[in-house]
C-alpha cells in the first residue's frame, strides 16, 4: 500500500525519538513492500520560534492531507511564560479538534522482563494487557458554560459536563470494535449514581452494545475503577470512559506497567489518525541520547494497525521490541542490573536489527 505520513517531531526528546520510529517504519515498508512517504512539519515550541504560533497553518494542512500523523512531543521551559493561547501544548488541542480525533486509545501492557520496574507486586501486574479508550473532544473540558465569574462575595468557577447521544455512541463503538480484536470484554466507566450525563452515558452504551452481542459489557463507577486498577488490573480488557475520567484512569493504568518511556497512544476518529508516545518533551533529558524511543516506535505500530489495517506489520514491530528487551537491552529509564545500557539511537538500531532478523 501507499501512505503519506506527517512527521511532527516537536520539541525536546521528540526530536530524538521520532527519527528512530521513522527508521522502523521505513524498514517495515521495505520488508513488506509498502510505500510510506514522510513529510516533516513544525509544531510546538519549534514552530513558535520559527513563525510565532504553535500550530502553523502549513502544519495543519500537512496533517489534513496526510493519511496519518506521527507526533513526538511539545513544550519546554523556554515557552512556559507565554500566554496560554500561544503555548506549545495548544497545538495538540488544535490538531485533535481539527482532525476530529474523538477517541484516544492507550494500551497498557506489561513486558514480563520489566515487571520489577513497576511499583506494584509482580503477581498483581504480571499479565496486564488492557486498553483505555478515552473520549477526547467532549465532556467537561469543552462543555459550556465555563469560566470564572465574580459574585457578591468573591468568585465562582464553572465547568459543565455535556455529552450527546451521538458522542457517546461513537466512542462506545470504537471500544466495542477494539474489543473484537482483543479479549472481547468492555468495562464502561461512569458515575451514573450521581451524574445525569453519566446516566445517559450508561444508557447509550447499553444501546450501542446491542450490535455487539459477542462482546461482554460491564459497568463500573469511576471511583471503584480507580481502586480496581490497583487491586486487580488483570480483570480489565477494554475500558471505555469520558474525557476527564479517561484522563485520570489512563495515566493510572499506564503507570502500572513501569516507565512512561514505554507507552504509546493513538488518537482516532475521522480519516487521519494521530500517533504519539504518552510522555512529554522531557526537557530534563533532551539532547543527551538517553530518551527511550520505544513508546514512539510502539505508537508507529499502532498507526500501522489502526490507520492502515496492517496488523501483520504492526505485530512485527511489537515482536521486535519484545525481542530487543529479551536480549537484555535497556535505556536508562528501564535499566536493571545485568542488562546492557543503550542510548536512544542504539535502542532504535537494536529494534531495527531485530525487525530485520525476525
Ligand atoms: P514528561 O513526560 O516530559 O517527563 C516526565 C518524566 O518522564 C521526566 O523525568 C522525563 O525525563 C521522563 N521521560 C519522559 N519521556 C521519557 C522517555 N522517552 N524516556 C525516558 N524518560 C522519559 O512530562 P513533564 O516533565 O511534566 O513535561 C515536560 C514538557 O512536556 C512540558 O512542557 C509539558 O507541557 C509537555 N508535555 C507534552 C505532552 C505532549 O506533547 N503530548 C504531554 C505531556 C507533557
Amino acid at each position: 500500500m501507499k501512505a503519506k505520513i506527517a512527521v511532527l517531531a516537536g520539541d525536546g526528546v521528540g526530536r530524538e525519538i521520532v527519527p528512530e520510529a521513522v527508521k522502523v517504519l521505513r524498514a517495515v515498508a521495505q520488508r513488506f513492500g509498502h510505500t510510506f512517504e514522510f513529510s516533516a512539519g513544525d509544531i510546538g515550541g519549534h514552530a513558535i520560534d520559527k513563525v510565532g504560533v504553535p500550530l502553523p497553518q502549513a502544519t495543519l494542512s500537512l496533517a489534513k492531507e496526510s493519511d496519518a500523523v506521527l507526533l513526538g512531543a511539545v513544550g519546554g521551559p523556554k515557552w512556559e511564560g507565554l500566554d496560554y493561547s500561544l503555548r506549545p501544548e495548544r497545538a495538540l488541542l488544535g490538531l485533535r479538534e481539527e482532525l476530529g480525533l474523538f477517541a484516544n486509545l492507550r494500551p497498557a501492557k506489561l513486558y514480563p522482563m520489566l515487571a520489577d520496574a513497576s511499583t506494584l507486586k509482580r503477581d498483581v501486574i504480571e499479565g496486564i494487557d488492557l486498553l483505555v479508550v478515552r473520549e477526547l473532544i467532549g465532556g467537561i473540558y469543552f462543555g459550556k458554560p465555563k469560566g470564572i465569574e465574580k459574585t457578591p462575595t468573591g468568585e465562582r468557577g464553572i465547568n459543565t459536563e455535556v455529552y450527546t447521544t451521538e458522542e457517546i455512541r461513537r466512542i462506545a463503538t470504537v471500544a466495542f470494535d477494539a474489543a473484537r480484536k482483543r479479549k472481547r470484554k468492555v468495562a464502561s466507566i461512569d458515575k451514573a449514581n450521581v451524574l445525569e450525563s453519566s446516566e445517559l452515558w450508561r444508557r447509550v452504551v447499553i444501546e450501542a452494545h446491542k450490535n455487539y452481542s459477542d462482546v461482554e459489557l460491564t459497568h463500573m463507577y469511576v471511583d471503584n475503577c480507580a481502586m480496581q486498577l490497583v487491586r486487580n488490573p488483570k480483570q480489565f480488557d477494554v475500558i471505555v470512559t469520558t474525557n476527564m475520567f479517561g484522563d485520570i484512569l489512563s495515566d493510572e493504568a499506564a503507570m502500572l506497567t513501569g516507565s512512561i518511556g514505554m507507552l504509546p497512544s493513538a488518537s482516532i476518529g475521522a480519516r487521519v489518525g494521530m500517533y504519539e508516545p504518552i510522555h512529554g518533551s522531557a526537557p530534563d533529558i533532551a539532547g543527551r541520547n538517553i530518551a527511550n524511543p520505544i513508546a514512539t516506535i510502539a505508537s508507529a505500530a499502532m498507526m500501522l494497525s489502526y490507520s492502515f489495517h496492517l496488523d501483520k506489520e504492526a505485530e512485527a514491530i511489537e515482536r521486535a521490541i519484545l525481542h530487543t528487551l529479551e536480549q537484555g537491552y535497556r535505556t536508562k529509564d528501564i535499566q536493571s542490573p545485568g542488562c546492557q545500557l543503550m542510548g536512544t539511537v542504539e535502542m532504535g538500531e537494536a529494534i531495527l536489527k531485530s525487525l530485520n532478523q525476525n
